[in-house]
């Protein structure tokens, strides 16, 4: 069972006590933009075999949104942190590339 620390109240839930909220640090893309990048945005996901990064919330306790990283391989949990971040947090990626040589932070929408 997948254990998470949720970031804000501190308290160590288990996956019962959370909501799933799919892929984190997705780009979005709105009225304005083009047909391929928001079918990008609705449609495309990562799915890796390996470290992931998806949104959690912790809806029987503070219900608070909130980011986590884990190989869904193994179910090793890195870390969870803040949702209001466009990236991992410095110390999680170091804390995978510890645990996962050869591992890199990319951006995963293929911008820069
Ligand atoms: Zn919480």
């Amino acid at each position: 069972m997948l254990i998470f620390t949720c970031p804000y109240c501190g308290v160590a839930a288990e996956e019962t006590e959370l909501a799933a909220g799919g892929e984190a640090h997705l780009t979005r893309f709105g009225p304005g933009s083009s047909d391929d990048d928001f079918e990008s945005y609705l449609f495309t996901r990562e799915n890796p075999k390996g470290v992931h990064f998806e949104r959690w919330r912790h809806v029987y306790g503070c219900g608070k949104w909130f980011h986590a990283a884990r190989c869904t391989v193994s179910n090793e949990v890195f870390g969870t942190y803040s949702a209001q971040t466009t990236e991992p947090t410095a110390e999680i990626r170091e804390t995978i590339s510890k645990k996962r040589p050869g591992w890199s932070w990319r951006d995963m929408n293929g911008e820069g």
